[in-house]
């Protein structure tokens, strides 16, 4: 991670490599449905077990005062990790489905009185899309279907669709240090992150985490149950491991290959001086793609103090390094900040992992070739523009990931080796237009050397070609499975395959 800060600038460097700026507005803007659901709400009532919570907002509803339902003048953007005006449409209904039959009786009730519905996992979406995009949608809150079995035989897990990172990763290590290889914050929900990929600290080890599903249950848009694998639609199959959540079907069950976590996680932090940008962005490029050293962080966690060394001598010398060795449990719930010991965990399982929202916005580039001294120039040049906090996350992809034919999975930028997450924040106080403004511009002087593609989970409403964006070759294939599954759009979003 590399970190400059606006008084004292300075430079950490992790596996990761990042930028952080620091220095931030945000707009609430709900437009409250006016829509009758009243039959909407009689299907439900009649379709769904009494125990089951629908949450209508209260002005859509003629009768308030039910004890089948609840109203509530909610804020949907309260149920993302994403705060502010991006999130501003109102839903007909927020339903708690509990199990599978939940949520294929609310897809009937949709069917029959086309209603769109969004499946919400983790409220993870970098854009919200959870929680869908349109107007007057049926949002399934997925959270309650979080169960967590593992089969010690033959190394699987069985997850529920609602089910988090964090819980996954201290159930799976309690038995013989198993894991998943996915993501590293541990609030994110399973669903939209496996069904975009899922690519964590591990994936040049064991690729992405979709790439280990071994099969999924999910509701289709007439409401059937589907067993999807190798041999039952195989063409969902292959669509749902990679090209994002939200389109086709609502997932209630992945099945996962389990993985041997490392036995230990070493991390280091370098910190340069300014002036040492472009130095140490060139030495870290020619580590990023330089083949030999590609195939010796493949075995990252196998040999890190070479990885360590090999490092601290191709970059320059920093004012500051530090290393730090743990375990992998530790490293994972990393961002949790309350401490290493395993009652932390336990609590946090119990507490159901509330998590932080955030004024933030991402944008992301793929790259197969080192950036160019002249945009390198550049990038410095409109760094000096802004104020605030910006990051700048130089993620190796590549590894194992790259070993994988790319028509195996949906996932399309296998030969990619390096991608570039830009994200900022910004507090209430700050302007947010400026902040995005500066984003922008950081993000298009590295634009241009890039190979203008970008990674599904890290989705950005403001680019306009987004089919070819996220899909690259995967677009007329995808767009076949879209039709044959879900022709009429009853799953869809402003970013939704078509
Ligand atoms: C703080 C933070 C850290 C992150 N770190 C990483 C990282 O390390 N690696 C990485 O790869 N990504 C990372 N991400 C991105 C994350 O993987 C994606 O945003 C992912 O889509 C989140 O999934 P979710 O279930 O939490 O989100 P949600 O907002 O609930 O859903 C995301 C999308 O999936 C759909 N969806 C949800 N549940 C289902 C379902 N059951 N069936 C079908 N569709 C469904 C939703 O409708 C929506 O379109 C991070 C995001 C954040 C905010």
């Amino acid at each position: 991670m590399i970190k400059f800060d606006s008084n004292l600038f300075f430079i950490v460097l992790l596996c990761i490599f990042q930028i952080i700026f620091n220095s931030a507005n945000r707009h609430d803007n709900v437009n409250f449905s006016k829509t009758n659901n009243n039959d909407l709400q009689k299907c439900l009532s009649l379709s769904l077990p009494l125990s089951i919570r629908t949450i209508y907002p209260c002005n859509t509803l003629t009768n308030q005062n039910s004890s089948r339902y609840k109203c509530d003048h909610f804020n949907v953007s309260s149920l993302s990790s994403i705060r502010g005006g991006r999130i501003s449409h109102s839903p007909a209904v927020i339903v708690y489905a509990t199990d599978n039959s939940d949520v294929q009786n609310v897809v009937k009730c949709a069917s029959k009185l086309n209603y769109i519905v969004n499946a919400l996992s983790g409220g993870h979406s970098y854009e919200g899309y959870g929680l869908g995009s349109i107007y007057n949608n049926i949002i399934i809150n997925m959270e309650a279907i979080n169960y967590i079995n593992i089969n010690q035989r033959d190394r699987t897990g069985t997850f529920g669709a609602g089910a988090r990172l964090g819980p996954i990763y201290y159930k799976t290590y309690q038995y013989d240090k198993y894991t998943i290889n996915a993501g590293t914050c541990p609030w994110i929900g399973l669903a939209g992150h496996a069904l975009g990929g899922g690519f964590g600290i591990l994936a040049r080890l064991y690729g992405l985490l979709a790439d280990n599903i071994l099969e999924m249950t999910a509701v289709n848009a007439q409401g059937k149950l589907l067993t999807i694998n190798k041999t039952h639609e195989p063409e969902l199959y292959w669509a749902l491991r990679g090209a994002g959540g939200g389109l086709f079907v609502i997932v209630t069950e992945f099945k996962f290959r389990l993985v041997k976590s490392p036995s230990l996680v070493t991390t280091f932090s370098s910190i340069w001086y300014p002036n040492a940008t472009k130095l140490v962005i060139k030495r870290y490029q020619s580590l990023l793609f330089n083949d030999k050293t590609l195939n010796l962080s493949n075995n990252i966690f196998l040999s890190m103090s070479n990885v360590v060394s090999l490092m601290l001598t191709t970059l320059p010398t920093p004012n500051k390094t530090n290393i730090h060795k743990q375990d992998w449990l530790s490293s994972v719930y990393g961002e949790l900040s309350t401490g290493k010991n395993d009652s932390d965990y336990r609590q946090l399982l119990l507490n159901n992992l509330t998590y932080p929202t955030y004024n933030f916005k991402a944008k992301h580039l793929f790259y197969e070739q080192p950036i160019s001294d002249h945009s390198l120039d550049q990038f410095i040049d409109v760094l000096a523009l802004g104020d605030g906090e910006l990051y700048l996350s130089f993620n190796p992809w590549g590894g194992y990931i790259s070993t994988i034919p790319v028509d195996k999975t949906a996932f399309p930028h296998r030969s990619s080796k390096v991608g570039i997450q830009f994200r900022i924040y910004w507090n209430d106080g700050q302007d947010e237009k400026q902040q995005l403004n500066w984003l922008n511009q950081v993000y298009l002087s590295l634009y241009n050397d890039s190979t203008k593609h970008s990674y599904i989970n890290y989705i950005d409403r403001d680019v306009h070609n987004w089919m070819n964006y996220y899909y690259h070759t995967h677009q007329k294939r995808l767009i076949n499975i879209k039709h044959i599954y879900d022709k009429n759009n009853r799953f869809s979003f402003e970013r939704t395959i078509q």
